[in-house]
């Protein structure tokens, strides 16, 4: 279970529906998973840009009556993470803004590296921002750019950001998606059941809605959406792919395909391999819910071990603003978690998670199994050990707070009192997900960034 680790967002788009907003509101629910701090849509109805967008979850941000309020038969649509502090309503999305062409409307998933540049050109050039947010510097880079039509502004203004980033931009009548060259956030394209067309961070927003998935938008690639046209495909960059592993391991949902491949099934295997390469006898498999179960059951399968529900997870509690003393916090681990006592009570627990980043949950998790009455738990992650923050899109936390970045698997498992400890290691990884060549990104594992 990953602590403080926090993908910063979700998008999507739809295209010539006349239900554009509740679709978009639909595919956002799918997508909460990626951010609950704040929710907003954007729609047009032909002649005019509606926006909606508030702190809190989808279904507490919008309701019939203000979904009515966003007519039209475009809509693009965000679910926003942000750090403590980081609260402010201009920093949710869709960022809008009205320039010389018109109205228009941006949607963005991933990270600018460039983006403290950018804005400080146009701060010297005369731009006022209005958010921290580095979506509003394509905004300006747009209004800026000295191209007369829409498209090529766009195309401009992408190729003066460095990064990671998903985009869907909204006009009047058209809509725009773009993923950077490197593909490192997912987007995908499907079609809707009664016409129109779908992109979304993740392909679950498309079971939710019906759509077909048609294919993911390439990296380097912008979709042009335009009213009874079929998409028109424009390649801004030289694809050079690197997808970020973590969507694999922790992020994305599992019923979703991202990158080409279901994400339950490459989560199943990564745990199939962990049993190959650390193997180890005991009772009973069990995961910590909700990220370890698929790579449990196949470190089951794979190991024979039966695989049983040891720990069971209260989802109904949010978030818990309470003292934060270690007794408190012990507690909060509790609610939110629970053991299965008649599972684990004298048995040798093989707990598997997706990964661990301070330690401190992981440290909880096996002082209540032992609690429990388990004789031995040995702890195995599906993942590497994570030792490096990530720059693309991903809320990380610093390397000094990072466990791997500062202590050996040995110190680590002595600090978190399991039995024993073992880590998927990259090649295995780079296997269970089919990687051709170097097309993942496994940064915050091996610290070789390419930005
Ligand atoms: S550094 Fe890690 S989390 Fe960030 S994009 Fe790369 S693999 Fe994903």
């Amino acid at each position: 279970m990953l602590e403080n680790v926090n993908e910063k967002c979700a998008v999507v788009g739809i295209f010539g529906h006349k239900e554009a907003s509740k679709l978009a509101y639909f595919s956002l629910h799918a997508l909460q998973h990626r951010g609950q701090e704040a929710a907003g849509i954007s729609s047009s109805d032909g002649e005019k840009l509606h926006t909606i967008k508030k702190r809190g979850l989808v279904m507490r941000v919008f309701d019939e009556a203000k979904l009515n309020t966003l007519s039209g038969t475009s809509a693009i649509g965000h679910t926003r993470y942000s750090t403590a502090g980081d609260d402010s309503i201009l920093d949710a999305q869709p960022v809008f803004a009205r320039y010389d062409l018109g109205e228009m409307a941006i949607v963005h998933n991933g990270n600018l590296t460039n983006a403290e540049e950018v804005r400080n050109a146009l701060i010297e050039k005369g731009a006022i921002f209005q958010t921290f947010m580095d979506t509003e510097n394509l905004i300006h880079l747009i209004a800026k750019s000295e191209q007369k039509k829409l498209i090529d502004r766009i195309i401009d203004a992408v190729q003066r950001i460095e990064g990671a980033f998903s985009l869907v931009f909204l006009s009047r009548t058209k809509m725009f998606a773009m993923r950077d060259r490197h593909g490192f956030r997912p987007l995908s394209l499907g079609r809707l059941p009664n016409g129109g067309y779908i992109v979304a961070s993740e392909t679950c927003a498309f079971d939710l809605v019906g759509a077909e998935f048609i294919r993911d938008v390439a990296p380097g690639e912008l979709l042009i959406f335009e009213k009874d046209k079929t998409p028109i495909s424009v390649k801004v960059f030289e694809p050079t792919p690197k997808h970020c592993i973590f969507e694999y391991v922790y992020f994305a949902r599992p019923d979703s395909k991202v990158f080409g491949q279901s994400v339950y099934q490459t989560r199943k295997d990564m745990g199939k391999e962990l049993a190959r390469i650390k193997p180890i006898e005991a009772d009973v498999v069990i995961p910590v819910p909700d990220g370890g179960v698929p790579s449990a059951i196949g470190y089951a399968q794979e190991s024979g071990i039966p695989y049983e529900m040891g720990i069971m997870r209260n989802h109904y509690i949010g978030r818990t603003f309470i003292e934060p003393t270690q007794e408190m916090r012990d507690l909060k681990v509790k609610m939110k978690l629970s053991p299965m006592t008649d599972i684990i009570k004298g048995k040798r627990v093989i707990v598997i998670d997706d990964s661990i980043v301070r330690g401190t949950t992981s440290r909880r998790i096996i002082r209540m199994l032992k609690e429990a009455g388990a004789s031995e738990v040995h702890m195995r992650v599906s993942s590497p050990p994570t030792t490096d923050p990530c720059f693309y899109g991903v809320d990380t936390p610093n390397k000094e707070n990072l466990i791997a970045a500062n202590m050996s698997t040995q110190e680590i498992c002595d600090y978190i009192e399991a039995d024993s400890l073992a880590y998927l290691d990259e090649a295995s990884l780079l296997r269970s997900v089919n990687a051709e060549g170097d097309n993942y990104c496994t940064a915050c594992f091996t610290g070789k960034y390419i930005i």
